[in-house]
């Protein structure tokens, strides 16, 4: 990575605030509130996360209920491609598909429109941070069934210590702006 990337990217991580014991007890969590309230920090991040897929052919990018919906539609926008909402359970109006993954107690559900996604798209999937990777795998298993092709993660933070990018397949391409 060259020097003037690194200081972006040390930049950025300056802004994020790390809440601790939020929503409970043992959780970091990572606030990107601050970020997104920073003129040059919102433009350098949504220029950061567009970049390595500009030579892509994206046809959706998907967010990941909510925070996902921040900065995905405007990636969609800079790639040509348009957007898809994955949703926690009950909240598209239309006819959905649903997925089930485990949680580290119990188990959680995301939906897709059935008809968001035509056989052969070509998507991008994209949250603001990936954790357990539990909810990115759960939304390519949603592409997947509707025929469609993940062809890249992106996610502005990676918390590495859980591995999640184990949960996704080895051969697609992740981008991550910050490992934390
Ligand atoms: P996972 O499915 O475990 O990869 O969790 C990813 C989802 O949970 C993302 O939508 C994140 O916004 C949220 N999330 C999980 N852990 C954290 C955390 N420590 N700080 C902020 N958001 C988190």
């Amino acid at each position: 990575m060259d020097d003037v990337k690194k200081s972006i990217l040390d930049y950025l991580e300056n802004t994020i605030r790390n809440i601790p014991d939020f929503p409970k007890k043992g959780i970091q969590f990572k606030d990107i509130t601050p970020l997104l309230n920073n003129p040059d920090a919102l433009k350098l991040t949504s220029n950061l996360l567009a970049r390595p897929f500009l030579r892509t052919k994206v046809d959706h990018v998907i967010g990941l209920e909510s925070r996902g919906f921040l900065f995905g539609p405007g990636l969609a926008e800079d790639l040509n491609a348009g957007f898809i909402p994955i949703r926690k359970p009950g909240k598209l109006p239309a006819k959905t598909i649903t997925a089930t993954y485990e949680l580290e107690y119990g188990e959680d559900q995301l939906q897709i429109h059935a008809d968001a996604i035509k056989k052969g798209d070509q998507v991008l999937i994209h949250d603001d941070l990936i954790a357990t990777g539990g909810s990115a795998a759960a939304a390519t298993e949603l592409v997947q069934t509707l025929g469609g092709k993940v062809v890249g993660y992106s996610f502005i933070i990676e918390l590495t210590a859980l591995k999640g990018r184990n949960k996704l397949p080895g051969n697609i391409r992740i981008d991550t702006l910050l490992s934390l």
